[in-house]
């Protein structure tokens, strides 16, 4: 698991881990508190918690750690990124709380400017997770516009940037919902998942599905940019995008959860 990062408020993520320091969930339990701040913070939703204990449940079941089908699917998802012309990476509440340091990195070295997408839309969140953003060095972050709507979606994730998702070839969506990823899917766009839930309708819509926490999985993919970026990119590129396979990625991720292995 990557290192956490410290809290700025009374009472974070520090004084937990200071207090969980032999705890065996003890790195579940950082997690956990990241995201209670980022609701204080104002950039989680409520609704966010809950979609995360779901995730917890599975990261549980497949043991917290990055697995081969997860490998298999970073190295894609790396090479779709940087092999597309306009690729974005879409941001909501619980990933700007987990690794949104994390995140900036990622933009940085794949050139996909990352873009604030909510489902429980408020100007004031979008401020707050753009601003979250920025304290960890992200510059120029797109932001959800009234001028270009997903109209098949109701939720406020049917607001886009018209220079961002709304022209995106490849978009990474960390965290997505259902009925989004089958938008995006329907108007061409390829999407790439972050979903601890191989069987979720988003697992099985996107393009391209890592099935591991979002917390380990980002920074693996930054890891792997910089891991090709030694020559012969194109090929080990083109290499790794043919190499995904993705129902046999989900039925390998679903393999390990019913059989405990
Ligand atoms: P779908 O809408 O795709 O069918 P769902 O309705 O079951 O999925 P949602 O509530 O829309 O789920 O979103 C929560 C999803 O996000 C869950 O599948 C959960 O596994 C996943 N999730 C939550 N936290 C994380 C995390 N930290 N890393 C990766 N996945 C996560
Ligand atoms: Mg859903």
């Amino acid at each position: 698991m990557g290192e956490l990062h410290g809290s700025h408020t009374r009472g974070g993520v520090d004084d937990v881990g200071a207090s969980l320091a032999s705890h065996p969930r003890r790195d579940s339990l950082l997690i956990r508190e990241r995201l209670v701040e980022g609701v204080h913070l104002g950039i989680t939703s409520e609704h966010g918690l809950i979609a995360h204990g779901r995730g917890e449940a599975f990261d549980y079941l497949i043991g917290e750690r990055t697995r081969g089908f997860a490998e298999i699917a970073i190295r894609a998802a790396v090479a779709a990124l940087l092999l597309a012309e306009r690729p974005v990476i879409s941001v909501n509440g619980n990933a700007a709380a987990l690794v949104p340091g994390e995140l900036v990195k990622l933009s940085e070295v794949t050139c996909a400017p990352l873009e604030v997408n909510i489902f429980h839309h408020s100007e004031e969140r979008v401020d707050a997770i753009a601003a979250h953003l920025i304290g960890f060095g992200g510059a120029d972050i797109l932001r959800p516009s009234k001028e270009a709507v997903i109209e098949t979606l109701s939720s406020g994730r049917r607001y886009v940037n018209p220079e961002g998702i709304a022209r995106a070839d490849v978009v990474f969506v960390p965290l997505e919902d259902g009925d989004r990823c089958g938008a995006l899917r329907a108007i061409g766009k390829a999407v790439i998942a972050v979903d601890l839930n191989p069987m979720s309708r988003t697992s099985r819509d996107a393009s391209i599905t890592i099935v591991d926490n979002v917390v380990r999985a980002v920074p693996r993919m930054v890891e792997r940019v910089l891991e090709i970026s030694d020559g012969g990119e194109g090929e080990v590129l083109r290499r790794d995008v043919e190499d995904y396979e993705h129902a046999s990625v989900l039925a390998d991720a679903e393999g390990a959860i019913r059989s405990g292995l």
